[in-house]
């Protein structure tokens, strides 16, 4: 036997044959730096295509956080021409890490070298007087954990955002892991209405939702990383102090092992579950009587949860007559800053 072939083979790039910087089995496809970055915007560009995500004349919001993800996913949009601006909502979470600090100044740092972008800031004690900590310490939500206020909080601003400064979409930067471990989840516990609407697309139900999509369901965490760094984007490396013992990052540990086993696992267990919903081999029904949506009395957002929905039920106390509880929700401060 020749001694070159006992010798650990290099992988090479499929496009030009130099040494290779990632090798997605899941593709098959070995690339090179410069080859990586092109495949990467290119197949973004084929995702947002294949699940018809948005169209070149659409104003989208990109939920930014400062970490991989999101900058990552600003970064394609505007190579791809996209009229893409960013939001960022500051959560006011320090907990001895500096996080929101250290995730804005990661995101000032990426706009200083990309001029002409737009950045839409909330900033949760600027806006509501009370950081996301604060407000899970004050309301019986939080129970320790501000993920619960934290979660409703985001989703409130990124739909009040997007609606009152005319986007047609809001674009956010989950990627396969992400989702592979939310269909684990939802399908280990049989979860079927989650399961209904776990999609690369969330149609607007009602003209006070915004239409949502992903356009890195279909990267691997890794691969995001790697497009990040080969594009020497400095993002927040820190994940939120209160991620630690999420059910999220159980699940992404269990499906790790399963594709460290059967590389490639992940990528068919999300993508197979997309095409079977999509050809009708499975369905999903909403519950009977079906989740009605009503505008919100205080702030006009659609909820499912009566009245008052339940940001607004962060300020407004059962007693309070209607005039009273119109006054205590606070309004949403927006700035702009731009590069
Ligand atoms: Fe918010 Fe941090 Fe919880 Fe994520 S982990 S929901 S950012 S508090
Ligand atoms: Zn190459
Ligand atoms: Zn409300």
């Amino acid at each position: 036997m020749g001694e070159g072939r006992r010798h650990h083979r290099v992988p090479r790039c499929k496009r030009c044959g130099q040494p290779a910087v990632i090798f997605m089995r899941q593709h098959r496809l070995a690339l090179c730096e410069t080859h990586y970055q092109e495949w990467f915007v290119n197949y973004t560009q084929r995702t947002i295509e294949k699940y018809h995500m948005f169209r070149p004349e659409h104003r989208i919001l990109v939920a930014v956080s400062g970490g991989k993800d999101s900058l990552a996913l600003w970064d394609v949009l505007t190579q791809l021409g996209y009229k893409a601006d960013g939001l960022y909502i500051g959560l006011g979470i320090d907990e001895g890490t500096r996080y929101s600090e250290l995730s804005l100044e990661a995101i000032r740092g990426f706009m200083a070298e990309r001029p002409g972008l737009r950045l839409n800031i909330v900033d949760m004690k600027e806006s509501y007087g009370e950081t996301i900590p604060e407000l899970a310490r004050r309301t019986r939500r939080g129970r320790g954990k501000p993920c619960s206020v934290c979660g409703l909080s985001k989703r409130h601003i990124m739909n009040e955002v997007a609606l009152r400064e005319g986007y047609d979409v809001l674009a956010t930067g989950h990627n396969l892991d992400d989702e592979a471990a939310v269909l684990f989840q939802n399908t280990l516990h049989w979860q079927t209405g989650y399961l209904a609407r776990q999609s690369p697309v969330l149609e607007a139900t009602h003209p006070g939702l915004v239409r949502k999509v992903k356009p890195f369901c279909r990267f691997y965490e890794r691969e995001v990383a790697a497009y990040a760094i080969v594009r020497g984007i400095e993002y927040q490396y820190d994940e939120c102090p209160f991620s630690v013992g999420a059910t999220t990052i159980y699940y992404k540990e269990l499906l790790n092992r399963l594709e460290r086993q059967s590389p490639g696992s992940k990528f068919q267990f999300y993508t197979q579950f997309l095409n079977a919903k999509k050809k009708g081999l499975i369905t999903f029904h909403e519950p009977e009587g079906e989740v009605v949506l009503r505008p919100c009395r205080i702030c006009g957002q659609p909820t499912t949860a009566g009245e008052i929905c339940a940001f607004c039920r962060m300020w407004v106390r059962p007693d309070m007559d209607p005039e009273e509880a119109k006054k205590v929700v606070p309004t949403l401060k927006l700035r702009v800053e731009t590069s």
